[in-house]
């Protein structure tokens, strides 16, 4: 979301003749876009901020700007700590971003921009034309959030749940595929809890897919309590629709998923997974997972393991409980880190073997990948088939945005190597 939100941010500023520049040297105004997910956040603004001081210290200050869910909760004190920066804007405010730019430039000092006042902002947004020219793009359709798990910071820092009219979300998907796009991802924090006047996700799936040019359809990331039937029906019915699906189930226990306040139970979530195989044979899982949450046994680890052995999830990402500020799980009593840091060793190891198993399956089969762009100074390009693989392919012609059977011949944990396959007659798909 954070590189929709910078997407966006560059529309904006060209209102008033700012330009985004590659070089870091030249620029005169500085945007670091931040997540506030997990710790670090925080102090890599320090970190970022320091080599700044040092890249300027002889030429004259640039205006520098904190935005994204840092700022939203840490603005006043990233303010008083460090005199570098100008001014902290929040997520829901950055459609203010130019008032910002401009008064910092007429020495206005410690601004903090951090109202929640995101309908304003997509109405603001609405008036600048989506300029991304991703062949893989991003569509924010929802934001925010209710569910309030214990661990989280996404409720404080991007506020109550808020999801956008479908007429805008076409308007811009439109403008997404004439910029180029062919794939759009339709983005939120809880993607499937979309509530537009009763439509749903499926209703603007339903709607998206009818652009001709628009040749897949990805959204994340869901909540498992969100996953309505009618979503279900809808990876049956809409072939634009990738059968991948990231569902974040965080642990394998039932007495932690209770304890982080995640509103289901392991047999809920198994018979959702359930459902959509039985809806989409060919359907495939990813998920989320945080490792040595408070009170976390090592039974308990040990029913994760035994849940991604049961799924064998395509991919699984993976963290250590990390204490945020003020979320109702920072009050209680952290594992130890050694113990944290042994278990999550151990379920990546595990996870590993999982992914490393599902890719050999893949080897000499054949995989449509849509090529998303040209390796610099190579005949070699770079695309994703169905299940978001990463896969690279040599050509001489050029064949960004176009889908293409490739046949895989080599795989690692990260990519897949293969070659634009042309015997029609022979082709054994993946699935
Ligand atoms: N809304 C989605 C859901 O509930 O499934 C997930 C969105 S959350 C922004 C992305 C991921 O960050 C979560 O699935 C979780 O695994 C991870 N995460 C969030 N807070 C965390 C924390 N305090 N420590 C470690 N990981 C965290
Ligand atoms: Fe955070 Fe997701 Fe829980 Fe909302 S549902 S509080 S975004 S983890």
């Amino acid at each position: 979301m954070n590189e929709y939100d910078s997407n966006r941010i560059k529309d904006l500023i060209k209102k008033i003749n700012y330009t985004p520049t590659e070089s870091l040297d030249e620029a005169n105004c500085y945007i670091l876009n931040t997540c506030h997910i997990r710790e670090k956040a925080t102090e890599k603004v320090y970190h970022d901020i320091g080599r700044l001081k040092k890249k300027f210290r002889n030429k004259i200050k640039p205006i520098v700007i904190v935005a994204g869910c840092v700022a939203q909760a840490e603005g006043d004190i990233l303010l008083k700590k460090e005199k570098y920066i100008d001014a902290v804007i929040g997520p829901q405010s950055y459609h203010q971003i130019n008032d910002l730019i401009l008064s910092a430039e007429k020495n206005s000092k410690h601004l903090n921009f951090t109202e929640f006042d995101v309908v304003e902002k997509f109405d603001s947004l609405n008036f600048f034309k989506n300029s991304n020219n991703k062949i893989s793009s991003f569509l924010t359709i929802q934001e925010g959030c209710d569910k309030f798990c214990k661990f989280c910071v996404v409720p404080y820092t991007r506020g109550a749940e808020f999801s956008r009219s479908i007429k805008e979300l076409i308007v811009e998907a439109n403008q997404l595929v004439e910029n180029g796009a062919k794939e759009i991802t339709l983005l939120g924090q809880n993607v499937n809890a979309y509530n537009f006047k009763k439509k749903r996700i499926s209703d603007l799936i339903y709607e998206i897919s009818k652009i001709k040019k628009l040749l897949r359809i990805r959204y994340t990331t869901s909540h498992p309590l969100d996953f309505t039937e009618d979503l279900v029906e809808a990876h049956k019915n809409f072939t634009k629709l990738m059968p991948l699906i990231h569902l974040p189930v965080q642990s394998g226990s039932n007495k932690i998923l209770n304890a982080m306040n995640r509103k289901h139970t392991i047999e809920e979530y198994l018979e959702t997974i359930k459902k959509l195989i039985k809806a989409k044979p060919n359907i495939k899982f990813s998920s989320d997972f945080i490792i040595g949450y408070p009170g976390e046994t090592q039974d308990d680890f040990e029913q994760t393991l035994k849940l991604i052995k049961k799924i064998e999830f395509i991919n699984s990402y993976s963290y250590i409980y990390s204490a945020r500020p003020g979320t109702p799980a920072s009050f209680l009593q952290a594992i130890k880190l050694d113990e944290a840091k042994k278990r999550l060793k151990l379920f990546q190891n595990n996870a590993d073997k999982i992914k490393l198993k599902y890719k050999k399956t893949l080897i000499n089969k054949i995989s449509k990948v849509l090529i998303e762009n040209k390796v610099k100074n190579e005949n070699k390009y770079f695309g994703r088939d169905e299940y978001f693989n990463s896969v690279i392919v040599k050509s001489d012609n050029n064949i960004v945005g176009q889908i293409k059977d490739v046949q895989i011949l080599q795989i690692n944990t990260n990519t897949m190597f293969g070659e634009i396959s042309s015997n029609i007659n022979q082709k054994d798909y993946a699935a």
